[in-house]
């Protein structure tokens, strides 16, 4: 099986396993006074000093959670208070269910935020908090979140930005941006599953809790933290993108062009691993199907998360319509190689040519 779906997961890097390993091994609470404890604590604390340089925050405004849905939710809840809030039309799921009745900030059919509008709303009520990705899930656009942020400060807003798909893919820094936060998620970056993390500015660094309890994570996260998926995740975010991927999302791309598809976002700024591909009148999930059964994993919309695929809630604001239940997301994993991707290009046009002469 070739996978390429690194949007939904990244593989395991060997050096996330190793320290994930390490931790598991460990064996104690950070919280415990003694020497086992001791070490555990100490192996936390390296995770947040190495994930704090990685994205410019300070080691003590770094708050780990579970995952970005966690963190993204906290964030929304603590930063959110009482002020109205804007959140990109494309945002993941997990931002759109923790701020229910946000006003939504637009994009163009190239997926890329309007940011006339976001400064006319700025400029039409009090401070506000404003939720963009920096890089969309499902198109890899990148968002203007510098721009972002710098209309936000202007007017005393809170910009949360979202940098689930574009840390380690990047360069995304806290402080040069000047936003009020940053959300990462480890399974994004090839660290294990379950952990996250919340990285705030100096002077949203006192957060009201989401989860309360123990009084973790300075008060801001109740709960033992997850010590091997957290350092397993900052040994994780010390690895750089693998060059090479945009030119084999390219080749990908003119493949899928040559077999009658169409390039969703291709007038964007976007992530080098992550294409977009709109086969018209083909559904997604066919797709999907089709390549699972060569031996590829794709995938359709956003992730399947309950193993359905719904039409994808991003592309739909990006004005593709009926469309946007014809495209499948190919994201290349830090592992992808030239030859899986060769192969993948030559499967993708015999599928195409097969489901095309169907849907005629
Ligand atoms: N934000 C974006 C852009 C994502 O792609 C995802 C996961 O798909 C999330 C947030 C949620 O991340 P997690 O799986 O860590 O909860």
């Amino acid at each position: 099986m070739i996978y390429l779906d690194a949007n939904a997961s990244e593989p395991l890097r060997p050096e996330a396993r190793a320290a994930a390993l390490a931790a598991l091994d460990l064996g104690a609470n950070p919280a415990s006074i003694h020497g086992p404890g001791r070490a555990a604590r100490a192996v936390l604390e390296t995770a947040r000093e190495a994930l704090a340089a990685r994205f410019g925050a300070r080691a003590e405004d770094v708050v780990f959670t579970s995952g970005a849905t966690e963190a993204l939710a906290c964030a929304i809840r603590a930063l959110g208070n009482g002020r109205r809030t804007m959140i990109g039309a494309t945002e993941h799921p997990a931002v759109a269910a923790a701020a229910p009745g946000a006003a939504i900030l637009p994009v163009d059919p190239e997926g890329v935020a309007d940011l006339g509008v976001l400064e006319a709303w700025l400029d039409a009520g009090p401070p506000a908090l404003v939720c963009l990705m920096a890089a969309n899930n499902e198109t890899g656009t990148l968002q203007p979140i510098a721009e972002a942020a710098r209309l936000c400060r202007r007017r005393g807003a809170r910009l949360l930005v979202d940098g689930v798909q574009a840390a380690g893919r990047v360069r995304l820094d806290l402080t040069a941006l000047g936003a009020a936060a940053l959300v990462i998620s480890g399974h994004k970056l090839g660290g294990p599953l379950g952990a996250g993390a919340l990285l705030l500015a100096p002077e949203e660094s006192a957060l009201v809790p989401l989860i309360g309890g123990g009084g973790q994570e300075r008060g801001r996260r109740g709960g033992t933290p997850g010590l091997p998926a957290i350092s397993g995740l900052a040994a994780a975010a010390e690895a750089v993108a693998p060059p090479g991927l945009g030119r084999w999302r390219e080749s990908v791309e003119a493949a899928a062009v040559a077999a009658g598809a169409f390039v969703v976002g291709a007038g964007a700024p976007r992530l080098a691993n992550t294409a977009c591909l709109a086969l018209p009148g083909v559904r997604a999930e066919t797709q999907v199907i089709a390549l699972d059964l060569a031996g590829f994993a794709v995938s359709a919309g956003a992730a399947c998360s309950s193993g359905k695929v719904a039409r994808s809630a991003a592309l739909l604001a990006m004005g593709l319509g009926p469309l946007a239940g014809a495209a499948i997301r190919v994201s290349l994993p830090w592992n992808a190689t030239a030859t899986g991707v060769a192969a993948f290009n030559v499967a993708y046009g015999a599928m195409a040519a097969r489901l095309l002469r169907w849907a005629a």
